[in-house]
């Protein structure tokens, strides 16, 4: 399975702020949208990611003047990022190794064409599981 599987199912939109957008709007976009990570970018280019874990640290480290200050002062810079055409054990395979749960997809051209979360793998994997249980008991029930 590839991961272009996932975004034909989820969809290609890309959550993301500017790196001098502050810490408190990123924690506003992240409740409003009800996702866990945006990314971050400066001149229209991926700069960096930036996940709920990142906020808590950032508070953890410099309490609440933490919210006034920058993302750039907090994201991920060194962002790890798949393709379309890679596949999605790869990816998973990635996220278990660095120990992060979302992947920004870029196209051929390097642009931005998409998120993938561990949610997203999961819930993808299970469904794969449910339709080959489901074609298996139908191989059997007409095998007889
Ligand atoms: P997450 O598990 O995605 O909430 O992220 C955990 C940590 O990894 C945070 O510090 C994120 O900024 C960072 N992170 C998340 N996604 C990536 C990624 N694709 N590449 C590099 N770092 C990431």
């Amino acid at each position: 399975m590839q991961v272009s599987q996932i975004l034909h199912q989820k969809g290609r939109e890309v959550v993301s702020l500017t790196a001098d957008a502050s810490l408190s709007e990123a924690a506003q976009l992240l409740s409003r949208r009800r996702i866990g990570a945006v990314v971050i970018t400066e001149a229209g280019e991926l700069a960096g990611i930036l996940s709920e874990r990142d906020v808590v640290r950032a508070l953890a480290a410099d309490g609440a003047g933490a919210l006034a200050r920058p993302c750039s002062a907090y994201m991920t810079g060194a962002v790890a990022t798949c393709t379309q055409e890679n596949a999605v054990e790869a990816l998973l395979a990635m996220m278990t190794q660095g120990r992060f749960r979302h992947v920004p997809v870029l196209d051929g051209s390097g642009r931005l064409c998409g998120l993938v979360s561990i949610g997203d793998v999961v819930k993808m994997q299970i469904e794969q599981i449910l339709a080959e249980a489901a074609n298996l008991r139908h191989y059997i029930g007409s095998a007889g």
